[in-house]
């Protein structure tokens, strides 16, 4: 009798596929095989190999194993099994999700060597009119040794213009330093008296699971403590997982780790190229004993030996993902941490409200770092009201000033605008028509550069005219403000010290990100001008003044979430001032000074806040109090997505469960889709798993209305 084999495919189907096992054939769970599916052959992934057989049908035999070990061990695949019923996700998602791409595709689990390259001759050798030949030879010369094709690829050239210089052999390879001429690591950082006290009220992993909540305030210098922590506590032979928000993977977090662990730190982030995930990838699944550095996907890397695990800023949104395969990596840590018997820390100077809720009852240990390192003092907040006030570029007048006297005094100033382009809105101050986006329910965001109007919600663009479409007025004009109309402003004023954009779009170019690192750690005056992108954990000793353009935008949002994403960002853009030997301080900008929240947030303590918000959360019966959810449906026409949604909610039944809904979303239209959504908020998670998994059962049954499709949100973190 042939066994048979279920198999995990990467398709979006809530089921497994069964095959048979051909003779002399000895699968194991976790490891990749070919089989046939209709007329293609897929790439699959064994779950089991003792499933019973379906009777009357001859199932179809695997193709081949395509390596004789599973490329999930079996504690990334115990993790991904959980995780696929906790988010309602299928299995074969979820487990495709934790491969590189190349491994998805069927490629061969091994890594391909990189060339090195090293400059044969000078730029001058070459033809002038060869400008980018003769600019890679340039580059490649200032660098220190040879060069590895991603870098200079990353440099910006591409493969043709390696090739074209390696066929004339202007360039020649050459074998890279591997990991040769890294420095000596350093011994354990010295700790402050205070870090030091944090530091011993760690869990240690001979302690088995463990869950710290490291509360330290901004500067207090909580990646010290992950580094001495490591140093001190992580055996030689097992490995870490250090989690960071995608921005904090800048090339300096990365080197603090260098100087102290050098070659055995990895990173991992989305900026690598397929043979980098691969290299990476291969190095924790054989085991080696890595300290990995990585942003959100590297919470489903396959360890084998996971010792400790550490959440930098883990309040951060960015852990969540927002598409897909909905996980936050937070809370998968968790769950490996608990797989691996190993202990865990989560650090933020703004803890996310579910984890300072777990560590009021008792579930985490909170360790409070409530004193800056070194010389630097807590930043002093200042509440400027605007009501009334002339405005320029969003900024008043006693801002404009703070900013001239702290540049004047040598220091530098970071100013944090909510909004990247140049204003939200274009309006016509004749017929009061606004621009808007003919896909979605929004308005169009005015960017100078290139004078376009761009929908921030699909990829929606057109020129900017400068009279009305509607009456042809010339009285048309961009209203509030974005970051772009807040650089024109400073640059208009302060024309002799450099002013320097940070968004999403002034940093898409490569490179960019470092340049502009580059003129704040210079030390000499500038204005940074950004949105949350400055937020994040950076530290900038040189910035005295922070200033806030508007602080007003979580006030009254409809969002449950808002008040404390607001406070976290405020707390972390206040958190980039004074963080050197000099004082800082934070003005910031409202229309509603003596609003409670504001007010509480000035006089100090985030946990305090953090406390209230807990209240009103309990009071209004929303998470982390409750489990929640949301079933999102979108359809070429808003009663379909509703239709889907009501069909779903009389399968909601239980004692403690409620709904809300089925509701049109806030922005209803979005790239010609209508989007619906059903909250489902249930007093216990048993329940709501239960209920939602009823439900996922019941529409992958059902046809859909024509044109809809559902996606279901576990631990939502927006809720419009
Ligand atoms: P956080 O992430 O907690 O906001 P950082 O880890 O960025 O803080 O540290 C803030 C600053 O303090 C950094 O410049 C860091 O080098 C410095 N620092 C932290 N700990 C020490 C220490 N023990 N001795 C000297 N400088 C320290
Ligand atoms: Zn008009
Ligand atoms: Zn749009």
């Amino acid at each position: 009798m042939p066994r048979t084999a279920r198999i995990a495919l990467n398709r979006p189907l809530r089921r497994l596929f069964d095959y048979q096992i051909p003779a002399g054939m000895e699968p194991i769970p976790g490891q990749r095989v070919r089989v046939p599916f209709g007329h293609q052959t897929l790439t699959g992934l064994v779950v089991e190999t003792d499933a019973p057989p379906p009777e009357g049908i001859s199932l179809r035999p695997i193709g081949q194993l395509l390596e004789p070990w599973p490329v999930l061990p079996e504690e990334t695949f115990r993790l991904l099994s959980w995780a696929s019923r906790y988010y309602q996700h299928p299995l074969g998602e979820c487990l495709f999700t934790a491969l590189p791409p190349a491994l998805r595709r069927g490629r061969p689990a091994e890594e391909k060597k990189e060339s090195w390259w090293q400059a044969a001759t000078s730029p001058q050798d070459l033809p002038a009119n060869a400008h980018r030949q003769r600019a890679l030879l340039q580059w490649l010369q200032q660098q220190n040794g040879p060069a590895s094709t991603q870098a200079i690829i990353n440099a910006g050239f591409t493969r043709a213009q390696i090739r074209a210089l390696a066929d004339k052999q202007r360039i020649l390879p050459v074998t890279g330093p591997e990991n040769g001429n890294a420095p000596e690591p350093e011994a354990v950082p010295r700790l402050t008296q205070a870090q030091e006290q944090a530091a011993c009220q760690l869990a240690t992993p001979d302690t088995g699971f463990q869950v710290s909540l490291l509360y330290g305030v901004t500067g207090s210098g909580k990646t010290e403590i992950y580094i001495h922590y490591l140093k001190t506590h992580l055996p030689r032979n097992r490995q870490a997982l250090v989690l960071v928000p995608e921005i904090n993977l800048t090339p300096q977090t990365v080197a603090r780790f260098r100087r102290y662990f050098g070659d055995r730190i990895g990173v991992w982030h989305s900026a690598l190229n397929d043979a980098q995930r691969l290299q990476v990838w291969l190095r924790v699944r054989r085991g080696e004993p890595v300290i990995l550095i990585g942003t959100r996907s590297a919470a489903l890397l396959p360890f084998t030996g996971l010792g400790a695990i550490v959440v930098d800023e883990e309040h951060d949104t960015s852990y969540k993902q927002g598409e897909g395969f909905r996980y936050s990596a937070r809370d998968l840590a968790v769950y490996r941490a608990n797989l691996n018997q190993c202990p865990v820390i989560l650090g933020s100077a703004t803890p996310s409200l579910e984890s300072f809720h777990n560590a009021r009852r008792g579930r985490y240990h909170l360790i409070r770092l409530e004193e800056r390192a070194g010389a630097s003092r807590p930043p002093q907040l200042q509440l400027l009201d605007i009501r009334s006030r002339p405005l320029e570029g969003g900024l008043s007048r006693p801002a404009l000033q703070a900013i001239g006297q702290t540049l004047a005094r040598g220091e530098q100033v970071l100013v944090f605008v909510n909004r990247r382009g140049y204003a939200p809105v274009m309006m016509c101050f004749d017929c009061g028509h606004m621009e808007e986006c003919p896909r979605c329910d929004t308005r169009l965001t005015y960017h100078r550069q290139g004078r376009a109007l761009r929908c921030h919600h699909c990829d929606f663009q057109k020129a900017a005219s400068s009279e009305c479409p509607a009456c042809h007025s010339d009285n048309f004009k961009p209203v509030g403000q974005g970051t772009e109309r807040t650089e024109e402003t400073l640059t208009r004023h302060f024309p002799d010290v450099p002013v320097v954009r940070v968004d999403r779009d002034s940093t898409q170019r490569k490179g960019r990100i470092q340049s502009i690192l580059d003129t704040v750690n210079s030390g000499a005056p500038c204005i940074l001008v950004g949105t949350q992108m400055l937020a994040k954990g950076h530290d900038f000793p040189k910035v005295t003044l922070v200033t806030v353009v508007n602080a007003d935008g979580g006030l009254f949002s409809v969002d449950f979430r808002a008040p404390e994403q607001m406070l976290q960002t405020l707390l972390q853009v206040s958190g980039r001032a004074g963080r050197g030997d000099r004082p800082g301080k934070v003005l910031i900008q409202t229309c509603h000074s003596d609003h409670p929240l504001l007010t509480a947030l000035c006089r100090g303590r985030y946990l305090e806040l953090a406390e209230q918000l807990l209240a009103e959360r309990e009071n209004s019966g929303l998470p982390p109090f409750r489990a929640m959810a949301i079933l999102w449906a979108e359809a070429d026409r808003m009663e379909h997505s509703l239709k889907l949604l009501d069909s779903v909610a009389p399968l909601a039944q239980g004692p403690d469960l409620h709904l809300w809904g089925p509701l049109p979303a806030l922005i209803p239209r979005r790239a010609d889709r209508y989007r619906a959504q059903l909250v489902f908020s249930a007093g216990s998670r048993q329940q709501l798993n239960r209920v939602l998994a009823g439900i996922c059962q019941y529409l992958d049954q059902t046809r859909p209305p024509p044109g809809s499709r559902w996606m279901l949100d576990v631990d939502p973190q927006e809720t419009g």
